[in-house]
């Protein structure tokens, strides 16, 4: 998307160990009419497939999921990163090593949710090495559920999670995909 390019070109600050900063207008301070026209995209993209739930991980995929579900008035469902008391009854969980972070979460989604009716479509703000996707796929798997595909705000792709996911056969559309990032400029597909 180049609404989504042009804004990360202008306002993303890259911040050492390959992270891009985002939060002017995507992951802090959130501009809704580009998450709007993001999300009519992601319907554009996949509005001809059956979708039955949104799913992503707490926090930052929250807003871009929500108004995808908006989009397909699907109820979206989101993983926690902690087990809080208000989860109650079984749930699946996932082991997700945190980009951001460099630590390992394990994340929860109650079965009661997610069942082998539904097909998923699954959302998140950035794609790098994969491990938040496929933590999310495994719990769908687990589920018995049917991942339709995944909705990717940024994805950046030299970091090859997404190639990864795809070759398994799993559809990703990004709405941005940076093929190579320096301290000195952005460079996308
Ligand atoms: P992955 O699991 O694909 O390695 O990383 C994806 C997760 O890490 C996303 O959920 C996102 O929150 C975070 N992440 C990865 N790379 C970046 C980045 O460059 N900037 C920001 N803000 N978050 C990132």
């Amino acid at each position: 998307m180049k609404e989504l390019e042009e804004r990360i070109k202008k306002e993303g600050i890259i911040l050492p160990n390959d992270v891009l900063k985002v939060g002017s207008f995507l992951n802090q301070q959130i501009d809704i009419e580009l998450l709007s026209l993001m999300s009519k995209e992601v319907k554009r993209l996949f509005g001809n497939e059956k979708i039955t739930k949104v799913l992503t991980v707490e926090a930052s995929g929250l807003p871009f999921a929500t108004m995808i579900a908006n989009e397909f008035r699907v109820p979206l469902v989101f993983a926690k990163k902690s087990l809080t008391s208000n989860i109650s009854g079984s749930v699946v969980k996932a082991q997700v090593e945190s980009f951001t972070h460099q630590t390992t979460n394990t994340i929860f989604v109650t079965k009661d949710y997610i069942n082998e009716n539904d097909y998923v479509l699954i959302a998140d703000d950035f794609l790098a090495k994969g491990n938040a996707l496929k933590g999310l796929i495994s719990i769908v798997h687990e589920c018995k559920a049917k991942v339709v595909g995944c909705a990717i705000q940024i994805e950046k792709a030299y970091q090859g999670g997404g190639d990864e996911i795809r070759k398994k056969g799993i559809r990703i559309e990004s709405l941005a995909s940076i093929k190579y990032m320096s301290d000195k400029e952005i460079i996308f597909q």
